[in-house]
């Protein structure tokens, strides 16, 4: 029963995980196990000898002869020996000739006497000693199976130097690709596709540039929220300058096998230049290129590392470089500034969301192969969609494309598009969800109280749906469509907002003198606004002030401001509810009219709504 904010869908995440994506980490995985392999194999070997020494097994020393104890016992009689050393039941001996004999006596076998009466020289050794020595060996050998194996992994990573030869031998490992995607696939975001257009004459023709002495490009920061077509236009410009396209993502750095994103990013550059003129694409930079903190115990060496040598590899292009690289973001304000310097992530694009004209741009590109009824207008749904990204709306039209198919037409109709416009924002219905009589009334009622505050608000924008269908994590839906994109909101009109949001509580309220825990959505939204009133937009009593915490979550306010703003804040909220009960209580008929209405058909548009509502 939340009201879905049109200006605030952080609801639904679109993440479309990439095929390239998810090749690269297919790739990555393999390169971590051939690199564990041969550590284990490196490492068995060592132990190998290592547990053969503690056994008495001696190497490199193929001049020492093993013989029964008898054959030595006789050479002694014959006086073909110099000295014996004995250890416990070991007997190494030294002839005349100067070789070495090894035998081994039985237990409790007097040999000294023997020796010493035939003239050779016997040197007991304590077994123990020995053996304690034995196990020094091995130990020195398994500190140098750990070590080495450690030493391989950080040098992989390590500071300069080669990667180990073999976290380098696969020889594709980044997903490299020549899209065919054109300027003209991407819709809407014209400035953006002009900034761009540098560098695709940049890597068309670079004598041009270097002619002139100008600067080269190397690094472009492309900004905007989850799908916006960050991707899609990097792709876009390798396309229209036709040159390869080298993708990774930030996350894959970082969550990889210890010291390995260092090498990756060394390899990934060496590979970019073997094929250059290319695009180096890399997703979610913050992933990597978060700022550096100072506090010492961070454990972010391995970022570290990994975004050192990114520096170091773009501050190594050269006026022969063909290679820009182009790093995606939505988080623009925690990158290390060491990024943003000159000569590396200098230039700054933005997406942001589709205006009216944007969306309408977009749709005409998605809706291409895709038959459409009379009478349906890519205009209207372009109205409909305020605060749709570019993804979203490509999925708008792709579910509305299988809701035809699946009901057997071979044209999209508006019904399709309403439905899916409601599955984008919210997702699919949920019919299956068991809901009882009782709570369904409750679910009517809260999303007709929305409805009505929504509408009789002074400055309210039109409702285009009300729905008592569970549907994606909400139970019920009531969906405010703006008239028009807004950049500006006047405090007349976030009160509206605040106080329509309200109208699900005070619906309960009014009809059932008890409340739920329907509303739990709608408080955060209001809450937030109120916050933001006071604290952001200065539109309070303790005035146009600055009143955000800092970055690093410290109020830049004492603490008696923060009880105002409190105080600020709970009354924004209260008189919100207070207007919506209001408003509720003077139509109370209106609200049970039309609520037994909608228990029945389960969703009413905004026409319907209205009729309603105004009718006499
Ligand atoms: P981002 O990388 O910013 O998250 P993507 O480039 O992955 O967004 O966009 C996902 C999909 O959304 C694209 O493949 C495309 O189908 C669609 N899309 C996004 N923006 C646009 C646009 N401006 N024009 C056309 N299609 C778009
Ligand atoms: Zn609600
Ligand atoms: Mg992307």
């Amino acid at each position: 029963m939340e009201m879905p904010p049109k200006n605030n869908r952080e609801m639904r995440k679109s993440n479309p995980q990439n095929s390239a994506q998810k090749a690269a980490r297919k790739k990555n995985a393999i390169l971590r196990y051939s690199l564990a392999g041969s550590l284990i194999v490196v490492g068995i070997i060592l132990l190998g000898v290592a547990l053969a020494r503690l056994a008495g097994v001696s190497f490199g020393a193929s001049t020492v002869q093993e013989k029964p104890i008898s054959a030595v016992l006789t050479m002694a009689q014959q006086h073909k020996l110099k000295s014996v050393s004995l250890s416990g039941n070991d007997v190494t001996a030294t002839a005349a000739d100067g070789t070495q004999i090894h035998a081994v006596k039985e237990e409790g076998q007097p040999v000294t006497p023997f020796f010493t009466q035939n003239g050779v020289t016997v040197d007991v050794q304590d077994p123990q000693s020995g053996q304690w020595v034995q196990g020094l060996e091995a130990l020195v050998l398994i500190l140098l199976v750990v070590g080495s194996m450690v030493f391989f992994m950080r040098r992989s990573g390590g500071m300069g130097g080669q990667a180990a030869p073999f976290a380098r031998s696969k020889a594709k490992r980044f997903s490299e690709s020549r899209p065919s995607i054109l300027f003209k696939d991407v819709a809407g975001v014209e400035e953006a596709k002009m900034e761009l257009q540098e560098i695709v004459e940049f890597l068309k023709h670079p004598a041009r540039f270097t002619q002139m002495g100008a600067r080269t490009p190397k690094g472009v920061l492309l900004v905007g929220a989850p799908g916006t077509g960050k991707t899609l236009i990097s792709r876009a410009v390798a396309g229209e300058a036709g040159v390869s396209f080298y993708s990774v993502s930030g996350s894959e750095f970082v969550e990889m096998f210890v010291g390995v994103g260092a090498a990756r990013v060394r390899d990934l550059f060496k590979e970019a230049k073997d094929h250059s003129p290319c695009i180096i694409f890399i997703d979610e930079i913050d992933a990597v290129g978060r700022q550096r903190t100072n506090s010492g115990m961070t454990g972010n060496d391995e970022r570290e590392q990994t975004l050192n040598q990114l520096l170091v590899e773009m501050d190594g292009f050269d006026k022969e470089t063909n290679i820009v690289v182009i790093a995606a973001t939505n988080r623009p304000d925690v990158l290390d500034p060491a990024l943003l310097r000159p000569g590396r992530f200098d230039r700054r694009v933005m997406l942001d969301k589709p205006d009216i004209r944007g969306r309408l741009a977009i749709l005409n590109v998605h809706a291409k192969g895709k038959p459409m009824a009379q009478g349906v207008l890519m205009e209207d749904l372009a109205r409909q969609t305020a605060g749709f990204s570019g993804a979203d709306l490509a999925n708008l039209l792709n579910e509305a494309a299988l809701l035809a198919a699946r009901n057997g037409l071979t044209e999209i109709q508006k019904p399709h598009l309403d439905e899916s416009i409601l599955r984008v924002m919210a997702g699919p219905e949920r019919k299956s969800r068991v809901i009882t009589e009782a709570e369904k009334s409750i679910i009517a009622y809260h999303e007709v109280g929305h409805a009505i505050v929504m509408r009789s608000v002074p400055g309210a924008d039109p409702v285009q749906k009300v729905s008592a269908i569970a549907r994606g994590m909400a139970l019920g839906i009531t969906v405010q469509a703006p008239a028009e994109d807004r950049y500006l909101l006047r405090r007349s009109e976030l009160l509206a907002k605040m106080a329509g949001a309200m109208g699900g509580r005070a619906a309960e309220e009014v009809i059932f003198g008890d409340i739920t825990t329907g509303a739990s959505q709608d408080i955060e939204y209001v809450t937030g606004i109120a916050r933001r009133m006071v604290c952001e937009f200065g539109m309070t009593p303790l005035g146009n002030v600055a009143l955000k915490a800092d970055a690093d979550g410290t109020n830049p306010f004492s603490a008696e401001t923060a009880a105002k703003i409190d105080a600020e804040v709970s009354m924004l909220v209260n008189q919100a509810y207070d207007t919506a009960l209001n408003i509720l209580r003077e139509k109370k008929e209106k609200l049970i009219e039309i609520s037994e209405h909608l228990i029945q058909v389960e969703t009413i548009d905004g026409v319907e709504l209205d009729s309603m509502l105004f009718a006499a």
